[in-house]
């Protein structure tokens, strides 16, 4: 597939501080492609650079193969959808969604029947005359995405569009808004600093630090392999341990007195130091007697997180200080797991992660 968007070295630099550090990236025709990271680390501004409201200090920006140096916002081929939507409040739905149409020049017949398809396709068919006030969160924030849709950007933009949305409506939307990404084909880039958003709904996923990206791939690979100890941290939940280099096949866990020493199927030695990194869902319970190649402990329950299907357990690994956070299997077998219970458990050697710290 094509490249619609092609990013080369940028940079934005505030006087001595660079808060986009020369990124390079390409962005597909029709993607999904989700820029995620903590608060300041620079998604705002990359941004904005692509929508053309912040000039870059170096480096290349092309969409559709068109630099885009010294173009303006409004002769971009992109539209940008805020977290506070931006809606006309003295418009009705019709009206805010044919604003930028009537700016085309477009004859009134042509822009009613855009407006009507579009109403449609964001399933609001009935809702032209209805004022902005008397729509839902989850209303206004598809008549916002229908007003930039209907121009037929070649790349939708989203800051953080879900931000001001209650976690149900957030949960729902997410499942809408991947769906109309589809159903249009528009590529989106959609930043935020909400994982699980980023997981679900992207083709792929650039996890940026510090104005750079520690890693951009699939939401699974980033999730199954993270590049990086921030990565690893900063995607999914994850127990981290400090840890020390022992041999090739072992270290040692060593905030406690005595060592807790953990096989590894592999362990790049870049230093003597390395963190740890177990995923809850990587912790079998009740381990089979028959697995080979298992870290092999007993787990005290201490307390019982419910959360429905993704219920955890707080749990401390019997004879030591450490605590594991570990899923609880949706199974017969630990229905019945209260706090004080002692569980054997183990962890593949596969599944454990050491960066040189
Ligand atoms: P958030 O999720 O909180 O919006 P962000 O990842 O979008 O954060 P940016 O808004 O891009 O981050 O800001 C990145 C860094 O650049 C921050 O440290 C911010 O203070 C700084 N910054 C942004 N705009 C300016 C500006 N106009 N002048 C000086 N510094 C700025």
């Amino acid at each position: 597939m094509n490249n619609v968007l092609e990013i080369i070295d940028l940079e934005k630099h505030f006087e001595d501080f660079k808060a986009v550090n020369g990124l390079s990236f390409n962005v597909k025709e029709g993607e999904f492609f989700s820029i995620l990271g903590p608060s300041g680390c620079g998604k705002t501004t990359l941004l904005r650079m692509i929508a053309g409201f912040v000039e870059q200090s170096s480096g290349d920006l092309k969409i559709r193969n068109k630099d885009m140096k010294g173009i303006a916002a409004n002769k971009r081929p992109v539209n940008l959808v805020f977290q506070n939507l931006a809606l006309f409040p003295m418009m009705n739905v019709e009206e805010n969604i044919a604003f930028g149409l009537q700016r085309q020049n477009l004859e009134k017949k042509e822009i009613e029947k855009k407006v009507e398809d579009i109403l449609e396709k964001v399933h609001l068919k009935g809702y032209g005359k209805k004022e902005v006030s008397q729509l839902s969160g989850g209303q206004k924030q598809r008549v916002a995405i229908a007003r930039s849709l209907v121009l037929e950007p070649s790349i939708l933009l989203l800051d953080e569009p879900l931000g001001a949305l209650d976690l149900k409506l957030r949960e729902s939307m997410k499942i809408e808004l991947k769906k109309l990404q589809k159903e249009f084909g528009t590529t989106f880039i959609y930043i935020t600093h909400d994982q699980s958003e980023a997981l679900v709904m992207s083709d792929r996923v650039a996890v940026m630090n510090n104005g750079r990206f520690e890693q951009i791939d699939t939401p699974k690979n980033l999730y199954a392999n993270p590049k990086t100890s921030f990565v690893a941290g900063f995607v999914g939940e994850a127990n981290i341990f400090t840890a020390t280099y022992k041999n090739d096949l072992q270290i040692c866990l060593n905030q406690d007195k005595e060592d807790f020493v953990i096989n590894v199927n592999f362990i790049e030695k870049v230093s003597d130091k390395c963190k740890l990194y177990i995923r809850p869902e990587a912790i079998i319970l009740s381990p089979s007697k028959d697995i080979k190649d298992l870290n092999r402990f007993n787990l005290i329950v201490k307390t019982i997180l419910f959360d429905g299907s993704n219920t955890k357990l707080l749990t401390q690994i019997e004879n030591t200080s450490y605590e594991l956070l570990v899923s609880l299997p949706q199974n017969k077998q630990f229905a019945h797991i209260k706090v004080s219970d002692v569980l054997e458990a183990g962890v593949d050697y596969i599944d454990c992660k050491t960066y040189a710290s």
